[in-house]
């Protein structure tokens, strides 16, 4: 197998994350033994997780690209089966594949086991989770022409999970940020720009408060700047940023954030073009993908039939992209696309009276 630089790795990644230009580097998962078909772990999740990943496998099968998909439990439910929830043979499979199509888990509030979500991430040093956040036709919302790429660097600051009590009534949460983590996320973000003729990348942060932790975040982000002078580059205050999103989401193109402002940057965007059951996403590393939408389990609308498919469905999309059917990928968007516009057949969330499964077939009828 052919050695992976750094950069080739990082150029794979940000190819992988948009219309299919996968480079061949990009790809090192297993193949089923008689198929020849990719094997991809499918994680179904907890709450609507195992609802929405159904509707995602139904339209790739539509979409007429083979997986063979071994599928694993993993979160609540894992923990109700088999006493963990992150069983071995989950992890075994994930060393095997290398990619994965993973429904939401649960990760209560002020208890229980630490998110595994962050665990998996951290494990297979998945860095850049990359979430593209778009205006869609037929969905109203007050701002129109949104086109966000989210990149969020996944590995450490407040989610390294290093909390203690320093004395009854004082905790301690400590935020781990190094140069290596943030060069390469922003080395990530300004390949991606290039790669898909975005104009400008702008790094959110907070370093006039962290002078130390988020002044090195900007530091490595200014430095890896100087190698692309094609791309803009701009930095905001995360409060400001937020506020600039509301009034004038046309300012930003490429986000490029830490950990913590990026997971919750990212539901702010998904709240610009209507909610999140529309923003897909992935986790990138050198050696492997996860992709997941940005949806919780939503524990008030699971079990209920009536979750909005799309985001699952576009996830599905990344993952034909990255496994190099991007042309797969761009006729599930356009059937997507049709749907909204049409408006016809909607989930609740945006309007409609619909069921998943009815906005699934719509989406399958939709495919050309
Ligand atoms: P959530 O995203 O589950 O729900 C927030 C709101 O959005 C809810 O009102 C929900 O009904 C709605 N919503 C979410 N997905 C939807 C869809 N597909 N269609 C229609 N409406 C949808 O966030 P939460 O309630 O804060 O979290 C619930 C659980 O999910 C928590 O345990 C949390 O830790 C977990 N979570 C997991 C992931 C992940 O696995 N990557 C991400 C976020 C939250």
């Amino acid at each position: 197998m052919r050695r992976v630089t750094e950069k080739s790795a990082v150029k794979a990644r940000a190819n992988g994350a948009h219309r299919g230009k996968v480079n061949s580097d990009g790809r090192r998962g297993a193949r089923g033994k008689h198929s020849g078909a990719p094997r991809v772990t499918l994680i179904p999740g907890d709450g609507v997780g195992p609802e929405v990943i159904a509707s995602a496998v139904k339209v790739i099968e539509a979409v007429g690209i083979k997986i063979d998909w071994d599928q694993q439990l993993a979160g609540a439910i894992a923990l109700r089966r088999f006493g963990s929830p992150v069983p071995d043979q989950l992890i075994d499979s994930l060393n095997s594949t290398k990619v994965a199509l993973k429904g939401p888990l649960e990760t209560r509030v002020g208890e229980g086991y630490r998110s595994i979500n962050v665990y998996l991430r951290k494990l297979f040093d998945l860095y850049a989770n990359v979430r593209p956040v778009r205006t869609q036709a037929g969905v109203h919302t007050p701002f129109s022409g949104v086109d966000l790429i989210v990149i969020r660097e996944n590995t450490e600051d407040l989610y390294a999970g290093i909390e203690h009590q320093v004395a009854p009534g004082v905790v301690e949460s400590v935020k781990i940020i190094t140069a290596r983590a943030s060069t390469r996320i922003a080395r990530f973000a300004f390949e991606y720009a290039r790669t898909n003729h975005r104009r400008l990348v702008t790094a959110i942060h907070k370093a006039n408060i962290m002078k130390l932790s988020d002044g090195l975040f900007l530091k490595c982000a200014q430095r890896v700047a100087r190698d692309y002078h094609d791309i803009e580059y701009k930095e905001q205050i995360v409060d400001a940023a937020c506020m600039r999103l509301v009034i004038d989401p046309q300012a930003f193109d490429v986000l490029l954030l830490e950990n913590l402002y990026g997971d919750i940057v990212s539901d702010l965007c998904a709240g610009l073009v209507g909610g999140l059951g529309f923003v897909p996403g992935a986790n990138y590393g050198r050696h492997g993908a996860i992709f997941e939408t940005v949806h919780g389990t939503a524990p008030d609308i699971a079990g209920r039939g009536i979750a909005n498919p799309l985001a699952a469905i576009k996830t599905g999309a990344l993952l034909l992209d990255y496994l190099g059917h991007g042309r797969a990928g761009d006729r599930i968007r356009a059937a997507v696309d049709a749907v909204l516009r049409a408006g016809r057949v909607v989930t609740p969330d945006i309007g409609g009276k619909a069921g998943t499964a009815d906005m699934t077939a719509a989406v399958i009828r939709a495919l050309k």
